[in-house]
């Protein structure tokens, strides 16, 4: 759905220089690009601590493990998403409890965790999806409220800002830890797997950096339990360079949104999302609603055949997988499965390419 092989070519000559400076003195593991970009990546999201990690599932667990959530607690996080959240609370021997999300922003809706805390819940993680922020507003208040943990999945939305109590905040600054994925696809994306922790606590910094690395400060000094989780050093080589980049890349994405928005605003069987007016948008994916009467099956191979790939995140709700099956129902995330579409978003898309998608599904949807 993205195109990385364009971005490359873009950015050949820096991303190779980058590159080379790490073969050329083999550093592959902890090298100084690591803690180079750390440091850069802190002060571009203007927070206190980065920790880099091998990926963003590494990073909610390091998170959880971090915070000491107590096994057989309750963490709260929205039904429509990823399942990366409920994989590590079952890991942790945690249970997910599915919040229901806002039908225009797909985000978990700060009135459904309300409704959802109990004498066992220990931490709400929203997850700003898409590439816009939850309520961070109203969630920052409900975790002070009732004493709870805050983690941001802020893996879709590097790069956005939100408004919280008066002031404006980047997504994955705010709750005690926001976790990043630098998985290809990503806004900010590397050449494999990547992740991060971001933390404003300097305490928690220090037990992330511990748990990340088996443990330990000292080395074959164990303390506690911790886990191997590293971002390698070319990854961070690419990082360091992309990231320089990342504000126009955020700019294209967003050139390319509006775009569709405006050429598919008023067609029938169509609905586009109005963003969230507390937070910007980054537009990790671009994704609108069909009517219940389109048959999304249909439109997809159409727009195939047409060349155009298009996909549905996600099509089933994290409690109806076989994994983590619960016996519950929450509405509107069960209609997001069931109406969203997700067209190609990225960079470096050209101007033919966006009105042939904006056309070829126009057409489709009129010849239902
Ligand atoms: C991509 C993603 C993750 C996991 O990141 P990996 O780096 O693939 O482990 C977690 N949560 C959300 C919302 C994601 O989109």
């Amino acid at each position: 759905m993205t195109d990385l092989v364009s971005q490359y070519q873009r950015l050949k000559e820096e991303i190779d220089t980058s590159i080379s400076a790490v073969l050329n003195n083999a550093s592959f593991i902890n090298g100084q690009q690591v803690a180079q970009f750390s440091e850069e990546l802190a002060h571009y999201m203007d927070v206190k601590h980065v920790i880099p990690c091998a990926n963003g599932t590494d990073a909610l667990q390091i998170a959880f493990m971090a915070l000491d959530l107590p096994k057989g607690s309750e963490v709260i996080t929205p039904g429509f998403s990823y399942a990366a959240v409920a994989e590590v609370c079952h890991l942790l021997g945690l249970k997910p409890v599915f919040a229901d999300v806002d039908l225009n922003t797909f985000n978990i809706l700060p009135k459904e965790i309300e409704r959802l805390i109990t004498d066992k819940t220990s931490a709400i993680v929203p997850v700003h999806l898409f590439g816009q922020a939850a309520d961070m507003d109203a969630i920052t208040q409900i975790a002070k409220k009732h004493k709870l943990k805050l983690i941001e999945d802020n893996a879709q939305s590097i790069g956005a800002f939100c408004q919280v109590n008066g002031q404006k905040k980047m997504t994955g600054t705010i709750g005690d830890i926001g976790t990043l994925s630098f998985f290809p696809s990503k806004n900010l994306g590397c050449y494999g797997d990547g992740g991060a922790l971001c933390t404003n606590d300097d305490l928690l910094a220090d037990k992330i950096r511990m748990i990340a690395n088996h443990g330990q400060k000292r080395k074959y000094h164990h303390e506690i339990i911790g886990v191997n989780s590293r971002l390698d050093t070319i990854q961070a080589a690419v990082l360091s360079v992309k990231l320089k980049h990342l504000n126009s890349f955020i700019e294209e994405r967003r050139n390319v949104a509006n775009q569709y928005s405006s050429a598919l605003n008023q067609v029938d069987g169509i609905s586009i999302p109005t963003p969230a007016l507390h937070s910007t948008h980054v537009y990790h994916q671009y994704t609108l609603l069909l009517d219940e009467d389109i048959n999304r099956e249909l439109v997809m191979s159409k727009l195939k055949s047409e060349g155009i790939p298009s996909m549905v995140y996600y099509p089933m709700p994290i409690y109806k997988q076989e994994a983590y099956k619960q016996h519950i129902r929450i509405k509107n995330s069960e209609e997001l499965c069931s109406r969203v579409l997700s067209l190609p978003m990225g960079t470096d898309m050209d101007q033919e390419q966006i009105e042939h998608i904006i056309t070829t599904l126009i057409e489709t949807i009129r010849h239902k």
